[in-house]
């Protein structure tokens, strides 16, 4: 591998850290916090101006906004899949959270209402009550689902390129390890199909893998749906009191508590390798920071083809481009309104689609968060947030001119507030504070390719097999966040903060 040339112009800080993490995403922090804790000397560069990339938040006229992410996983009280309640435990902070009676409320084609209870058998009954014909098939299809959930959830969740720990589980817990290996390969679809007939059935469960995986349920890894689906019955869906960004500010707080530290405004531009070796990171400012392990929370687009030469990039990555692919972004509305504009009973997540055969489409579905039903601290007196959200491609907003540009925004925000308008009559005279973001705000604010979601299989893939670990091919050099196993959501990135944390330390020796 070609060597970097290190600049003369910026001085080497002298300072050798154990591990510098390049982004403070929750998958980033998981991974600092974890180390610090076991004694690592840890810099987190972030290059915005507060953590938690997708995971953040913005204020505006009395509101606090999610970025993003607001129903969150991982939050639970027993078990081992609670991974953001571990992750601040480790590091001594703590987090009220607020319990979400009900998952997501689907309004979907044909008048096909739906909610997701927290209460399983609640949950089963609605969906028997619209599916009579279906009812052993529903049962038997989300009873697999806790099959996979009860493995998961039997084991430390920790590295799995980790001989040692992997030997330790699979002594500790053989039944639950075979049982995880047999649904590692295998995706939703092909699960689903063998209980279930009914297409209308069939292309329900495509939306409750879409709606957390942007992939109808052929291409959803198995894996991934046994956690969700079973997760929010078993530790439920809970909203950080604060609002999401408080997740990252908390983790921050540990990070620096056990002795570790973070710098904002910190871009890194260029990772610095020696004989191939990753060594390093240059900033934007010419800064230059050294250690002895570099993890990147940035994508693996982001990576490997802007913080090393594309033409540089390991044929494992290049082999892994093939099979995966950049998901669309979103166009977002974050919307202030009038606390009456919400009927009585409204849930605090809705997913809105009017036609099937838009499920994937660009601006097809339509997901809507309104965390002030949970926190209505997040909002002025009287007043609601309303987040809505829906698939969006970058290059649908690129080559504009600045007043085509807001032309077009206003017009999609005029589309979804008039979608919303059918579960929310009188939202338009209700509106008090209104602020649309595309997939170019996506990718300048968080710092994302494209401003993508996360990966997607190119193509059916066999279930989570082809997703990366930790390691890559440079030495030196690891991988945290949503391009890595198991993928998208605030508690896989964590999983992968935790086995990266595990990976790294296993290395140094800690
Ligand atoms: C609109 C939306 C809604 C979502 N809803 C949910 C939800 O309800 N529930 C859920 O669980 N998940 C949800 N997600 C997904 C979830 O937010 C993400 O999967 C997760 O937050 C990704 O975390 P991460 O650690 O991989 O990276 P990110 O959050 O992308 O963080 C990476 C960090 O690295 C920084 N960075 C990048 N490059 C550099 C660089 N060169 N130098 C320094 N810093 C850098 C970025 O600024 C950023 O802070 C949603 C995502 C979006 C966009």
């Amino acid at each position: 591998m070609t060597v970097v040339s290190r600049p003369t112009t910026a001085p080497l800080e002298s300072e050798l850290y154990d591990v510098i993490v390049i982004g403070s995403g929750i998958g980033g922090l998981v991974t600092a916090t974890q180390l610090a804790a076991k004694g690592a000397h840890v810099l987190v560069l972030e290059r915005y101006l507060i953590p938690g990339g997708s995971a953040g938040y913005f204020e505006r006229e009395g509101y606090r906004f999610d970025v993003g992410a607001s129903m969150i996983f991982g939050f639970g009280d027993r078990g081992t899949t609670n991974l953001l309640t571990r992750a601040l435990q480790a590091v001594h902070v703590t987090l009220e959270t607020i319990p979400d009676p009900v998952q997501i409320h689907y309004h979907l084609p044909k008048n096909l209402e739906l909610k997701v209870h927290r209460d399983y058998e609640k949950f089963l009954q609605e969906l028997i009550h619209h599916f009579p014909h279906e009812q052993a098939g529903i049962r038997r299809f989300y009873d697999e689902c806790w099959k996979v959930f009860n493995c998961l959830n039997a084991m430390e969740l920790l590295s799995l390129e980790e001989l040692g720990y992997l030997t330790r589980v699979f002594f500790q817990r053989p039944a639950a390890c075979l049982g995880l290996v047999k649904y590692l390969p295998q995706n939703v679809g092909d699960i689903a199909r063998r209980f279930i007939k009914d297409p209308t059935l069939l292309k329900f469960i495509d939306m409750e893998c879409y709606c957390w995986s942007v992939v109808p349920a052929d291409r959803t890894p198995m894996i991934n749906a046994g956690m969700v689906f079973s997760d929010r019955h078993y530790g439920g869906i809970n909203y950080p009191k604060g609002g999401v960004g408080q997740i990252a500010q908390k983790l921050v707080e540990g990070l620096e508590k056990a002795g570790s530290r973070i710098q904002y405004k910190a871009r890194v531009t260029h990772i610095i390798r020696d004989g191939g070796r990753a060594i390093g990171v240059k900033l934007a400012s010419g800064q230059e920071y050294r250690a002895q392990r570099i993890v990147s929370n940035a994508t693996r687009w982001d990576t490997f083809e802007k913080l090393m030469p594309k033409s540089e990039m390991p044929r494992a990555e290049q082999k892994w481009q093939t099979r995966y692919q950049k998901s669309p972004s979103f166009f977002s509305l974050h919307l202030g309104v009038k606390a009456e504009v919400l009927p009585p009973e409204t849930e605090c997540h809705h997913i809105l689609l009017e036609d099937w055969a838009k499920l994937e489409a660009a601006l097809g579905t339509l997901f809507v968060s309104i965390p002030t039903l949970l926190d209505p601290d997040l909002a002025p007196p009287g007043h609601h947030i309303i987040h809505a959200f829906t698939p969006d491609w970058i290059e649908d907003w690129q080559d504009l001119s600045p007043t085509h540009y807001n032309d077009k925004k206003e017009t999609v925000a005029q589309q979804l507030i008039d979608r919303l308008e059918k579960i929310f009559p009188g939202l338009s005279a209700g509106l008090d504070y209104q602020e649309a973001g595309t997939p170019r705000t996506h990718r300048r604010f968080l710092g994302r390719d494209d401003g993508t979601y996360g990966p997607i299989p190119s193509r059916k893939l066999w279930g989570l097999l082809g997703m990366p670990f930790n390691r890559t091919s440079v030495p030196g050099l690891y991988c945290v966040g949503d391009s890595t196993f198991p993928g998208q959501g605030l508690n896989a990135v964590a999983f992968s903060g935790f086995a990266c944390a595990h990976r790294v330390a296993v290395d140094l020796g800690l």
